[in-house]
Order: C-alpha cells, then sequence, then structure tokens
C-alpha cells in the first residue's frame, strides 16, 4: 500500500483560526434518536483537539442519501447536533448554509446541517467545493469512511482549502491500514463473509498475494464450496462465479467447511440443523459453518500474526446461525495478532459478541475499507497528499 505524506492537524497552526472539518457522521437514527454514536465517539478526538487549539471548529457531514439540492427533515442533522452535543457538554448548533460558518466564536463549535442537502455536493462541483473552501482557514479531512468518494466536502474542498491536512482519525485508520497490508507480520490470515463474492471479488484477488490463508464465510463460502464440487441445495450462491472462485482458490489456502448449518427457509425462526458438508439436502439452505468447522478454524488463528476481518461467516442476525461469527470473533479477540476489523456487518458482529476489547484495530470504514485492500488510492487522500506536497 502506498501511502502520500499527508499533513496532519497536529502541524497546523489552529489558533484563531477558522477550522472546517469533515467528519463522518451517518449515524442510524429512530424516531429523531440517534441509535448507534460509534460514528460521533471515533470523530471526538479531532474536534476536541481543535476546540482545546482555540480554533473556531464547524464540523460537517452527510447523513443518508437525500435528494441532492432539497431539504427534507427526515435526513436532518439535527438529533446529531443534540448527540454530539452531550458528547461535549456543551451546546452544538446546528448552521443551515455555510456562510453560517463565520458565526461560530474562537473555541466555539457548529455542525453544518446535511452537505448532501447541498448542490453539486456529489458531482465534486467546484462551485461548492469553492464555498466551502471561502469558509475556513483550515480544512481537516477526518470522514475515513467517505475517503473513497470524491465529493465536494471531502476533495474539491481539499483542493481550494487555504491549508488542508488530515484529522486524527483518518491518520489512524490510514497507519492501522499500512501496517496490515504494506508488510503484515506473517503469518496473515484474512476473514472475508459477507453475502455476495462479487461484492469483494477484488479483495479477495488483492488478498491472494498479501494473506497465507483466506477463511471465507456467508454467502461468499458458499461459492467456493459449491466451486470445489459439493451440493449446496437451494444456498446463496453465485453460479456464474463458480470458474473465478476455483482461480482464486488455487492461488492461496481456502480451507472448505466440514460440517455446516442449515434452514429451510430465510426466516428468525427457522431451526438450525447441523450437517457433514457432503450431505446437504436440496431443500435445505446453509447459513452458518457448523461446530466442528468453527472450533478447527478458530485453532488456526492460533498462529496468525496478523488478522484481517470483514464480513460475517454465517447469517448472525439470526442467533442460531451466528455462531460461527461468534466463535471466530472470539478466537480473533483472543489471538495475540494484531488484528483489524472493519465493515457495517463486521462492527455489528464485533459488538454483538462483545469482543470490541480483544480487537487491535476497529476500522469505521466499509466500502473505503474494501477499497485500501484492493490496492486504491482513495480520492480524497490522494488529493490531501497533493495538498501536503
Ligand atoms: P455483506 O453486506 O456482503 O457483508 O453481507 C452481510 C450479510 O450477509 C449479512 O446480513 C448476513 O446475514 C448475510 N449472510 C451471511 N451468510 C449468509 C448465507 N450463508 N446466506 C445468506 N446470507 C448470508
Amino acid at each position: 500500500m502506498h501511502l502520500p505524506f499527508i499533513r496532519s492537524v497536529k502541524d497546523v497552526e489552529l489558533r484563531n483560526q477558522k477550522v472546517l472539518v469533515r467528519a463522518d457522521l451517518n449515524v442510524p437514527i429512530k424516531n429523531g434518536v440517534v441509535t448507534s454514536d460509534a460514528r460521533i465517539t471515533a470523530s471526538l478526538a479531532t474536534i476536541k483537539f481543535a476546540l482545546d487549539a482555540g480554533a473556531s471548529v464547524v464540523v460537517m457531514s452527510h447523513l443518508g442519501r437525500p435528494t441532492e439540492g432539497q431539504y427534507v427533515d427526515e435526513f436532518s442533522l439535527a438529533p446529531v447536533a443534540q448527540r454530539l452535543g452531550q458528547l461535549l457538554g456543551r451546546n452544538v448548533p446546528l448552521l443551515a448554509q455555510p456562510e453560517d460558518c463565520p458565526s461560530i466564536d474562537f473555541g466555539e463549535i457548529g455542525l453544518l446541517e446535511n452537505v448532501r442537502f447541498l448542490a453539486g455536493e456529489k458531482s465534486n462541483s467546484a462551485e461548492l467545493s469553492q464555498r466551502l473552501a471561502d469558509q475556513c482557514d483550515v480544512f481537516v479531512m477526518d470522514a475515513f469512511g467517505t475517503a473513497h468518494r470524491a465529493h465536494a466536502s471531502t476533495h474539491g474542498v481539499a483542493e481550494r482549502a487555504t491549508t488542508a491536512c488530515a484529522g486524527l482519525l483518518l491518520d489512524a485508520e490510514l497507519k492501522a491500514f499500512q501496517t496490515t497490508l504494506s508488510a503484515p507480520q506473517k503469518p496473515m490470515v484474512a476473514i472475508i463473509g459477507g453475502a455476495k463474492v462479487s461484492t469483494k471479488l477484488e479483495v479477495l484477488g488483492s488478498l491472494t498475494d498479501i494473506a497465507d490463508r483466506i477463511i471465507v464465510g456467508g454467502g461468499i463460502a458458499n461459492t467456493f464450496i459449491a466451486a470445489a464440487g459439493y451440493d449446496i441445495g437451494k444456498s446463496l450462491y453465485e453460479p456464474d462465479l463458480l470458474d473465478v472462485a476455483k482461480t482464486i482458490a488455487s492461488r492461496v489456502e481456502i480451507p472448505i467447511p466440514v460440517d455446516v448449518m442449515v434452514g429451510k427457509v430465510f426466516d428468525e425462526a427457522t431451526p438450525a440443523i447441523v450437517k457433514a458438508i457432503d450431505n446437504v439436502a436440496d431443500d435445505e439452505m446453509i447459513m452458518d459453518i457448523g461446530p466442528k468447522t468453527a472450533r478447527a478454524w478458530a485453532e488456526t488463528l492460533i498462529d496468525a500474526q496478523t488478522i484481517m476481518w470483514n464480513g460475517p461467516l454465517g447469517v448472525f442476525e439470526f442467533d442460531q446461525f451466528g455462531e460461527g461469527t461468534r466463535v471466530l470473533a472470539q478466537a480473533i479477540a483472543e489471538s495475540s495478532a494484531y488484528s483489524i476489523a472493519g465493515g457495517g456487518d463486521t462492527l455489528a458482529a464485533v459488538d454483538k459478541y462483545s469482543v470490541t476489547n480483544g480487537i487491535s484495530y476497529i476500522s469505521t470504514g466499509g466500502g473505503a475499507f474494501l477499497e485500501l485492500v484492493e490496492g486504491k488510492v482513495l480520492p480524497a487522500v490522494e488529493m490531501l497528499g497533493r495538498r501536503s506536497a
């Protein structure tokens, strides 16, 4: 992984400066209340750093996918302003327009309303980028979760602001990925789960060059199991990717489970039945690895020095199909390896099985996580590199 030199917020004078921080505060909200504030707490370090340094701090973020150029209550950041205020122990006013930024005094903070209400955000328009850049002396990019998108608030503003630098979260994320991808301690095991091979195909391809072993789980595993010649009944899989799966499996060790948990319908109440891998019936669906496999795979993690985890090993939202994910999550947490985990479902599993403390680095990235592993340069990171040169 090639990382350009990027100026950190720690290297920039912030006292009496107008600072605009792009954070990723795209959090789940139900009935006007934030239901998981993980992304807000992950953004606090940079916000507090800038406040303590005596800057006027305006934070901006997107939330959901509103129609650009139109305000709707449903996607307002008002609940986020409230939660951020509680976490900081101070009032965080919501600013309707970028031009409201100067109303924030030095040592004070405001939150700009959803940047996706602004026309030109997603197209990275020069006009909106300049409008945002005009509001600040220093632009701080801290939204790792959105760094793979070249939008006005992540890329265009970084190009045009007087000074542009990385926030503490972005810096920590990039360093964690560099540790994992550039010269990982060997052996390295990657655990890639989830619904479809197609969404993680490039990741699997890149990992064959880096990892010593790839454990595949979920619907992804089903495609590899079918490619190995087993009947998988009516399991979710991708028939058009069987040859691709065979090629990947010929380049790196990908273990096939010896037993699996099957169900007859995709439903929360479906009973889970243990089956040997060569005994799956036509009307059954593989929804998790079996107990023997889970134990054996957990043991193979003992000698790992680096572990990368993205995606659940089964339909863990249904408790009876969550054991594979739980056992592996605990093995990762107990291992002395440097471990990195990320992705929306993975973080939900980390939470569900209370393994946060055992994982070396928990990434806030989903798409950005995958793109870094694929070997891509994140556009916002590339721009910060150019501005730091
Ligand atoms: P992804 O978004 O690709 O990481 O996929 C995560 C989703 O894959 C979760 O909602 C899981 O419930 C689902 N999943 C995992 N294993 C299976 C499986 N064997 N069959 C169907 N869906 C699965």
